[in-house]
């Protein structure tokens, strides 16, 4: 298989780890060679309730007996969409209402790029530095990561940056901006956390100005920080929402949210301002339907805050400089990135999935399944602790 992975699949780099898969269950991985991995990863955050909940496959099974693909979305009411819709406007916040579902995190960025636009009628979009927020042309024009950004030029206009947790820099977010973009908790930067109350003052700031606040929810979303969203941490609510990821429980989706009175600029003045073909399919909502009663109906968010307490009571070494992030999604930073590259392969090997970060190469990407158990993160510390005396007494 891995030949043939390597001949007729396109790759993303000269050399992806290939393991080739059998089937995946819980928190485990199996190698069509039989070999077992213990999955600290997650798909990369995306399988929030671990390989095959039941729950997820059951609503997924019952959904194919019903319909499939019927309808472009937004044209006829899916019991799927809707409900699932329902259920988030439940759970969130006013005045975040309505929702628009996607089928992909970026393709949910595009969407609320475009409707911070339409609402707002301006056109300037601020985003953070070091921030990811997906790989289509409009979210890449938020990514100042120039090495990954100078290829594609040119992006979409009237992008600016910002630095992250920087409150000198909202004199740049002026009466002209349409939408602050950023990540509520920045990912790919090494789990970066918003400090000294940060969200409230940018989120008051742009009150001031007219500006709308975009929060990219696609890795902390549905539950992995311990709250349904991370800015429920924070006391603030943003203008749009955006989230992906973990809330498809291992199925593809994005989505954003927004008061009923931003999101309906979207359906008018163009009609079809926003349209898409796939976006609410039924399946995919059922599944994220599952994923989310499993999610609010479990004790599973209030048992992240004592699973990264674990966690970082037993991820204590040396050659751990520091663990960042909450929740479930966390990042050992290491001392170099050859010593996180020596890690995460050498883990591997032992049965343990661990991954890098987009920006921060010194950091292993620690973003379990929510469902994983004591025993299980006792098992996949053991292994990294392992490792880490391994590498140590070869040094
Ligand atoms: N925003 C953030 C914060 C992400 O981490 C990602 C995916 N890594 C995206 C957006 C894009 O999501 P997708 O890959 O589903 O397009």
């Amino acid at each position: 298989m891995k030949e043939d992975f390597l001949r007729y699949q396109a790759q993303t780099t000269p050399h992806p780890l290939a393991m080739e898969i059998s089937h995946a269950k819980g928190c485990y991985i199996y190698s069509i060679q039989g070999k077992k991995y213990l999955d600290f990863v997650a798909g990369v955050s995306a399988c929030s309730l671990g390989h095959c909940h039941p729950r997820v496959v059951n609503a997924i099974k019952e959904q194919a007996e019903q319909y499939l693909h019927v309808m472009v979305y937004g044209e006829y009411a899916l019991s799927p969409a809707v409900t699932l819709t329902k259920l988030l406007a439940k759970h969130l916040p006013a005045p975040l209402s309505k929702t628009y579902l996607t089928n992909s995190g970026t393709e949910a960025i595009e969407g609320a790029i475009k409707l911070a636009r339409r609402a707002t009628g301006r056109t300037e979009i601020i985003a953070s530095r070091m921030a990811y927020h997906g790989n289509t042309m409009g979210s890449l024009s938020l990514m100042s990561y120039e090495e990954r950004v100078a290829p594609f030029r040119p992006l979409i206009g009237d992008v600016n940056f910002i630095n992250f947790n920087a409150e000198e820099d909202f004199q740049y977010i002026t009466k002209t901006t349409a939408a602050v973009v950023l990540e509520t908790i920045q990912g790919g930067a090494g789990f970066i956390m918003p400090t000294n109350n940060y969200l409230q003052k940018l989120k008051a700031h742009c009150e001031q100005v007219g500006a709308l606040l975009i929060l990219d929810e696609v890795q902390p979303g549905f539950g992995r920080t311990g709250k349904l969203f991370g800015f429920e941490h924070f006391n603030m609510v943003p203008d749009i929402l955006v989230m992906g990821k973990g809330m498809g429980g291992g199925m593809p989706i994005g989505a954003f949210t927004a008061s009923s009175e931003v999101m309906d600029t979207l359906m008018d003045n163009p009609k079809l301002g926003h349209i898409t073909t796939f976006g609410g399919n039924p399946v995919i909502a059922a599944a994220a339907l599952a994923t989310l009663q499993e999610i609010t109906e479990s004790d599973l968010m209030a048992e992240t805050l004592q699973k990264e307490k674990l966690i970082r009571e037993l991820l204590v070494h040396p050659l751990i400089k520091e663990i960042r992030g909450m929740g479930l999604m966390l990042a050992a930073i290491t001392t170099s990135e050859e010593m996180a590259t020596t890690i995460i392969l050498k883990a591997q090997e032992k049965g343990l999935v661990l991954f890098w970060l987009l920006f921060e190469k010194t950091a292993i990407r620690i973003t379990p399944p929510l469902t994983i158990t004591t025993q299980e993160i006792k098992e996949g510390c053991g292994i990294i602790i392992d490792v880490l005396n391994e590498i140590k007494t070869q040094a």
